[in-house]
Formats: C-alpha cells, structure tokens, sequence
C-alpha cells in the first residue's frame, strides 16, 4: 500500500511538474512598449516620428505608430522625447586594459604591477562601463597577459553575476618573437608578455586552436609591432608574422567558422595581412590605394580606432613625438580613402588604451569630423558591425525579432553627434539597466 502510495504521489508530482512547465513554456513573455519620439533603427538611413516598440521578453515582437492600441497590463516606458536606437557596438576594446598613461607607468604597470584578481575587478567595472555608455555589444579584442579572462567575464555576465554587455572575446591574441611587450628587459628575464608569441606555421596553428578550445570567439594578430619615423619622414612599422604563418591561423579559424581580426599599422605587414586573408584590419594607419582596392575585392572589414591616437603624444621633436604625429596624419588620410571607397567601416574605439572612464562614444565625432555622415557613423557602430559578428538582424538594429538592445539619448544626434556621449536610457535583452528619461 505504502509503495502504491507514493507510486501515485509520484506520477502525480511529474504530472503537476509537467503541467507547470507547459504552462511556463506557452505563456507568453511580458510585454514592454516603448513610446519612441524618434527612432533610428540602425539600418534605415531615415529616422522614424512617433513609433511604438513592442518588446516580448528578450526580443523586439513589432513596431507600430504611436496611435496603435497598447493591450492592458503591458509596461510602457515614455521615450517620446528621446531619440530611440540600437544598443550601439564597440567592435575594438580592452576590458582588461586599465589605460597606457606614461606617467602612470604606461602598458607595463597593466602587467606588472596588477595581479588578476585587480585585472578581473577592472574588467567587471569597464563591462559595466560599456553597458552604461550604451553599449551593449564588444568586440573584446584581446586580454592584454590576461588569458582567458574575458571569456570569464562573459560567463560571469551571461549567467547573471555581473551586469556588462555581449561578449565576442579573443581571448590571448597572437604575435611573433619580438612582436610584443613587455620588452625593454634586461635578457637574463623571461618576461610575461601580452600575447602568445609563435614562430612558424605549426606554432601559429597550435596557438589558434589552443584559443579556440578555450572558447575565442575570435582570433586577434598582431602583424605589425613598433613604428618609428625613417629619415625621410615616412612612418615604418615592424612586421611580425609571415604569410605563411597568418595563413595557418585563418585557416584554422575559418575552419572552427570564426573570424581573425589583424592589428596592423601600415606597409609590409599590413600587407601580409592582407595577403593572409585576414577578415578585419585593426588601425590600418596608412593603407595604400592598392591596399584599399584589394580590401574592397577581399569584403576585409576596416576598424579604424582614430581616438588613441590623438592622447599621450610625445614631445615634438622627439623620435617618438615625430611618430606619434605621423600617425593620427597618415591615419586621417586612410580613412577619408577607405570612406570614398566605401570600405565596411566599423566604429572601434581601443578602450582599454584610452582610460575606461572617458567617453566610449568619443570615437564618433573623430569619425564625423573626417567627413563620415553622422547616419553612417551609427551604422558603424550599429548594423554594419552586426554584421562583421555574423549577427545582423539580432543585434545593431531595432526590428521584429532582434535582441531587445534599446538605447536613448535626449537630443538629435544626426545634429550633434556628441549626444550618444550621454545615453540615458539602456535596456539589455528586454530589461532595463539604466533610465534617466522616463516613469514606467
Ligand atoms: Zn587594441
């Protein structure tokens, strides 16, 4: 009888248990309305008047105009004198970088003097940063002697531990020999360095897939290292991998269907990258019109990072003084080439070198005020990265059935730019993180 008994109390729990789940699964999620004063969806080049957003848990369900019903017992949040974007996408930082001030010991102190568990509280404050900055989407490209960390951090954001935006981490990055800090040591050290350093194809291969296992979701290359000024005053940069080498590692990537991401300034090893086969290059300083051509026929993506380029410049007429000034000038000319080409620009702003307490957004007016329109700048920033992440229609746009990142800012931003330098409004998969604009 006992046994009968709790026979029957136990189909009846799993009978209860599986109603309840049903039940769970088929009720709808809550819903959210937004009332939109003006909506830019980060793919129309025209901003929308009056529109509603209609959010079902974690995604966009519709938009309508402003006189569409709301249906009773729905949440609506009060836009309607904001102008409504997409979560915007940073497609270059550094979460584990804590700046590169010289006169706070430049990158070194990052790796020196900071053990991990100070590296991973910074990480979690520049996540959170992100997402407060409206930013709700990196391309985190590399951890800086870190390691894995940012995959971590994306595990702790993912599971709910810490609030930060989407995570594309690239974990290590790659680079040669003599093509990465620390350096500058007496000989005797073996200095920790902030990158996997391979020579030859099958290290090259070996590292990749070593990232790969452990969860990159991108893999990072430096192919360039050191600049300096020659005589003649043009801007050199060191090479570091060989095609062959660079080749493996984006064979190896394309392979797991991700993509390589190459830093590099100018000359031979941006070259290199190119000739590789690299899927977006990182600065690209100085980009030849043969270059710009061959990134037009090979679709390679272009991330620019104007901003660090501009801070911590050295004494005029110092070697480096002389190069830092050769840089941010050849780098304006490459990217009013790449624009008049209409290469597939990306806003990337290399946070992380540039302290995560400034603006993260001051990256668009170095893009506007190089004569990219300000519509275009968005889409950087927006759909066009969506799409270099394989995410388009999910994320950087605000359209039925993608992720629900929603931000606002008072103010027009296709007349000043400068006001997604302060987002009020943020929501992150159909929940609000930040709201300074409205009642719900
Ligand atoms: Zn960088």
């Amino acid at each position: 009888m006992q046994k009968l008994a709790v026979c029957i109390s136990l189909s009846l729990c799993q009978f209860l248990a599986t109603t309840v789940t049903r039940a769970q699964s088929t009720a709808p999620a809550a819903l959210t309305v937004i009332r939109c004063g003006t909506l830019i969806d980060g793919l129309s080049d025209t901003p929308r008047k009056n529109q509603l957003l209609f959010i079902r848990g974690q995604h966009v369900d519709k938009i309508t105009d402003a006189a569409a019903p709301i249906p009773t017992g729905a949440t609506v949040i009060d836009l309607s004198s904001a102008t409504v974007l997409p979560g915007l996408i940073d497609s270059h930082t550094h979460i584990f970088l804590w700046g590169e001030d010289p006169a706070k010991g430049g990158y070194d102190a990052n790796i020196l003097n900071a053990g991990i568990a100070l590296r991973a509280a910074r990480a979690t404050f520049a996540a959170r940063r992100a997402l407060e900055q409206g930013f709700t989407t990196l391309r985190d490209l590399e951890t800086e002697g870190a390691g894995y960390g940012d995959i971590e951090i994306k595990q702790a954001i993912e599971e709910g531990t810490i609030p930060g935006p989407r995570i594309f981490g690239a974990t290590r990055a790659i680079s040669t020999t003599g093509g990465y800090n620390l350096e500058g040591y007496a000989p005797e050290l073996d200095m920790p360095k902030g990158a996997q350093l391979v020579d030859g194809p099958v290290e090259a291969r070996k590292a990749a897939r070593q990232q790969l296992e452990h969860g990159a979701d991108w893999i990072k290359v430096y192919m360039t290292h050191r600049s300096w000024v020659d005589k003649q005053g043009n801007l050199v940069s060191q090479p570091t991998l060989t095609v062959e080498e660079l080749k493996a590692i984006v064979d190896e990537t394309h392979g797991w269907q991700k993509k390589v991401a190459c830093h590099a300034y100018n000359g031979i090893g941006l070259q290199r990258a190119l000739d590789g086969g690299c899927d977006s290059i990182e600065h690209g300083l100085e980009i030849s019109d043969a270059q710009i051509v061959q990134m037009s026929k090979q679709g390679t993506w272009y991330c620019p990072t104007l901003a660090p380029y501009y801070g911590d410049w050295a004494p005029e007429n110092t070697p480096g003084g002389k190069r830092d000034r050769a840089r941010a000038r050849v780098h304006e000319t490459s990217f009013r080439k790449a624009l008049q080409a209409h290469l597939k620009i990306v806003y990337g702003t290399d946070m992380g070198g540039i302290p995560w307490t400034e603006p993260i957004a001051q990256e668009f007016a170095r893009m506007t005020g190089l004569g990219m329109a300000p519509m275009d700048a968005i889409q950087a920033a927006t759909s066009r990265a969506a799409e270099m992440l394989d995410m388009k229609g999910e994320i950087g746009v605000v359209a039925p059935g993608a992720f629900a990142d929603i931000v606002a800012v008072s103010g027009d931003p296709l007349k000043d730019i400068r006001v997604l330098e302060h987002v009020r409004f943020v929501m992150h998969d159909g929940s609000v993180f930040k709201n300074e604009l409205a009642k719900q």
